[in-house]
């Protein structure tokens, strides 16, 4: 009998899962079940170069459906998945039809955070993760004049500075009082709050949305302090969750799905990988979820091995970039707390290498505009580097000297 492996879910993760498995060696029946009716697609370009018309939806997909073919991997797109019986060891779509598994991946991503506001569901109030929220606001963007972005986080950033590069008039709101503050912490994300403010970007910073307000359409954005902004189009972007179809059956299930450093669940024979999977990280030795899409395509690759009867611990260093206006921010890194920042170069201008120490470790890096800087950093990085600050921050000093 040939074994059949059910991968729910087809973004960033399935798909690298998919690019490896065959490689790997599995022989078996490979199944990939996604809600969207598209081929997986590359998330990153839908909220720059997608938004700002750089590039268009055929340079989003990650392979044409004869890669599919030629892997004999068979494809179940728009098709949602809305059970999972763990105990029957079936996925029932929302068509009524149920697909037997010996393996199971799930990748089942995340999903964005509603405002939990009134006037949130008013027209003219758009999300973004999928490429059809995508196509709705591009669509959007192109007959706004006034957009307010909710959330300064990754999509919000983004957001704003391709709607400003699109010369709309644009309004942020944030709860913290910097931007990226919770990824980046504040000394990096005031350099990049700078970056918007001198772009133009009108920051209203520390503050909380109460309302939507509009007849038909978000006409108005109320925040705490009784400040109105007025609209044509709201953007909110606060945040993820993890999602999962209902399951039958005893998953661990903690903010993710929880998973082991081979991103084996609890369940034999099921995994996970991507923005859902919460994994043991046997280089610093806690649970970590990781919602960006290098961690997607790698995660889902390892997933891939261990299926095909490779399992091996998954440590990758987490990366990720953002491009806003001109600048690319790399950062390499664990999302953990840091007792430190410490910096090379200039925050201000912005051009900086800047490393998150705790415990005298290097456990983060970001980069902006010193290229040079990205490999040593992320090897410091991957090697938790004990390293003087001094020599850290002395832009004299070649990074690669410090390597071990
Ligand atoms: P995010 O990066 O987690 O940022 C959400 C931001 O919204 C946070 O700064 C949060 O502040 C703020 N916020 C929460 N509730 C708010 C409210 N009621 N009013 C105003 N601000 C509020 O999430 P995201 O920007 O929505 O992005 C969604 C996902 O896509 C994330 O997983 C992100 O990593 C991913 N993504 C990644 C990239 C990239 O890697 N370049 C690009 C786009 C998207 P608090 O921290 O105070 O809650």
């Amino acid at each position: 009998m040939v074994e059949t492996c059910v991968v729910v879910g087809a973004g960033v993760a399935a798909f690298g899962f998919v690019n490896t498995i065959r490689e790997a060696g599995y022989q078996g029946r490979v199944v990939l079940v996604g809600a969207e009716s598209v081929l997986p697609y590359e998330r990153p370009p839908l909220s720059k170069q997608y938004l700002t018309g750089k590039k268009d939806e055929d340079a989003l997909l990650f392979q044409p459906v004869s890669f599919y073919e030629e892997r004999n991997i068979e494809l179940r797109l728009g098709t949602p998945v809305e059970e999972i019986d763990l105990q029957r060891r079936v996925v029932r779509s929302a068509d009524g039809n149920e697909l037997a598994f010996d393996t199971l991946v799930l990748a089942t991503g995340a999903t964005p955070n509603r405002l939990p506001v009134p006037g949130a569901e008013l027209a003219g109030v758009a999300v973004l993760r999928t490429l059809a929220d995508a196509r709705a606001l591009r669509a959007a963007l192109a007959g706004a004049e006034r957009v307010v972005v909710i959330g300064g986080g990754f999509i919000g950033c983004e957001v704003a500075a391709s709607a400003r590069t699109l010369g709309k008039q644009v309004a942020l709101v944030e709860t913290l009082p910097v931007l990226l503050g919770r990824a980046l912490g504040v000394e990096i994300g005031s350099a990049i709050t700078r970056v918007h403010e001198r772009q133009g970007v009108a920051l209203y910073l520390g503050r909380r949305v109460v309302g939507i307000e509009g007849r038909e359409r978000a006409e108005r954005v109320v925040l705490d302090d009784g400040t109105t902004l007025p609209c044509d189009l709201v953007v909110v972007g606060i945040g993820v969750r993890p999602v999962l179809p209902a399951v039958v059956g005893d998953l661990r299930f903690d903010d993710g799905v929880v998973v082991d450093a081979t991103c084996a669940t609890n369940v034999d024979g099921v995994w996970a990988a991507g923005d859902v999977a919460r994994w043991w990280h046997p280089r610093i030795e806690r649970f970590l979820r990781v919602e960006h899409y290098d961690n997607a395509l790698a995660q889902g690759a390892a997933v891939a091995k261990a299926v095909a009867g490779q399992p091996e611990p998954y440590d990758a260093v987490p990366s990720f970039w953002s491009d806003q206006y001109d600048l690319t921010i790399q950062h390499y890194g664990y999302p953990v707390e840091w007792d430190e920042i410490v910096v090379r170069g200039d925050l201000d201008e912005p051009t900086f290498t800047a490393f998150y120490l705790k415990d005298g470790r290097v456990y983060g890096a970001v980069i902006v505009r010193r290229p040079r800087e990205m490999r040593p950093a992320r090897r410091l990085v991957e090697q938790l580097a004990q390293v003087d600050r001094t020599l850290l921050t002395d832009p004299s000093v070649d990074l690669r000297q410090l390597l071990a």
